[in-house]
């Protein structure tokens, strides 16, 4: 069992209300990755720069991620900017260079093109769609993306998204994506797009699984600090794809399941991608039954109502 993901390895600058970085690595290939590579082995496709060294890629080292289609090209890393307010839901972006990710012509090796579960992690469409036609098998296809590419490239993301079986956006992008407001609206309509089920991300209140005949809600795990959310929506994608990866199966119970593994992870990274990458088993499964906790209640047998 792999997956394969294309997307963003990067150098973000971060302000948040607590502190500032310059320049840590990041992308949305990387935190996918990882957070997917505790379930099942990881093919990577992208683009750094000559900027990202050796000792950057130590981030990707000792886990079953394989670098083979991930290519060191002339010129500087993709980067982005981006600050949080207190509302940590959500990121303003304040600059974004593509740098190396233009011009990008992912090249696929060739035992990554029977690959059986696809993420295509937040980049370019057109980047996703080339990497898409080089595959020559696969059986699941799972999509992100954001804001800056709904606005700048919105009908190569529709194209993308008619070969794809599930999409992760948080609510505010499927809110743009769907011209809608309303969330259950927003997934219907986004559904019609192409996509099965559309899982929306909502940060701290949560993720929302919406299928063809049925809605699935999971938590956020209550966390008391939260340091950095940056790459939260896309180790939760890691967790989720990477535990549906582990078991071949795309059921409706094996999502739900799938949704609570990646909220695990979600909840490791916004502490840091350090601490996503220094994860033991032990702490996954544990937190995955802490899960099962928050949300348990008993039924009664009836209301008690008038
Ligand atoms: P998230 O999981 O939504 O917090 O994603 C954060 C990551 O997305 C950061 O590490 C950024 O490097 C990356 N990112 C931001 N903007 C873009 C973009 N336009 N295309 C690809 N990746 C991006």
């Amino acid at each position: 069992m792999s997956v394969i993901v294309i997307g963003s390895v990067a150098f973000d600058s971060v302000k948040t209300p607590f502190g500032e970085v310059e320049k840590a690595i990041g992308g949305s290939a990387t935190y996918f990755a990882v957070a997917a590579s505790y379930f099942s082995s990881v093919r990577l496709v992208g683009a750094v720069g000559e900027d990202f060294t050796d000792e950057h890629l130590r981030v990707f080292s000792g886990r079953p991620i394989d670098l083979s289609g991930l290519q060191r090209r002339p010129g500087q890393t993709f980067y982005w900017k981006g600050e949080y307010g207190f509302d940590l839901n959500q990121a303003h972006t304040l600059a974004v260079q593509l740098n190396v990710q233009e011009n990008f012509q992912p090249e696929l090796p060739s035992h990554y093109r029977s690959t059986d579960t696809v993420f295509l992690a937040n980049t370019d469409p057109e980047l996703q769609q080339l990497m898409l036609e080089q595959m020559d098998d696969h059986k699941f296809i799972a999509c992100d993306s954001m804001n800056f590419w709904i606005e700048n490239k919105p009908d190569q993301l529709k194209k993308v998204l008619r070969s794809v079986d599930m999409l992760l956006l948080n609510e505010a992008e499927a809110r743009q994506l769907a011209e809608d407001p309303n969330l259950v609206k927003a997934a219907g309509k986004i559904m019609q797009l192409g996509p099965k089920h559309v899982i929306i991300k909502r940060g701290e209140y949560g993720a929302l699984l919406f299928s063809p005949d049925s809605v699935f809600a999971a938590p956020a795990y209550p966390l008391e600090f939260i340091y950095d959310p940056t790459g939260a929506g896309d180790s939760f994608a890691g967790g989720v794809i990477g535990y549906l990866d582990s078991t071949g199966t795309f059921s409706e119970a094996n999502l739900r399941q799938a949704i609570i593994f990646g909220s695990v992870m979600a909840s490791y990274n916004v502490v840091s991608l350090e601490r996503l990458a220094s994860l033991s088993y032990p702490e996954i499964e544990e937190r995955f039954w802490e899960f099962k906790k928050l949300s348990h209640f008993d039924g009664i047998e009836s209301a008690p109502c008038q």
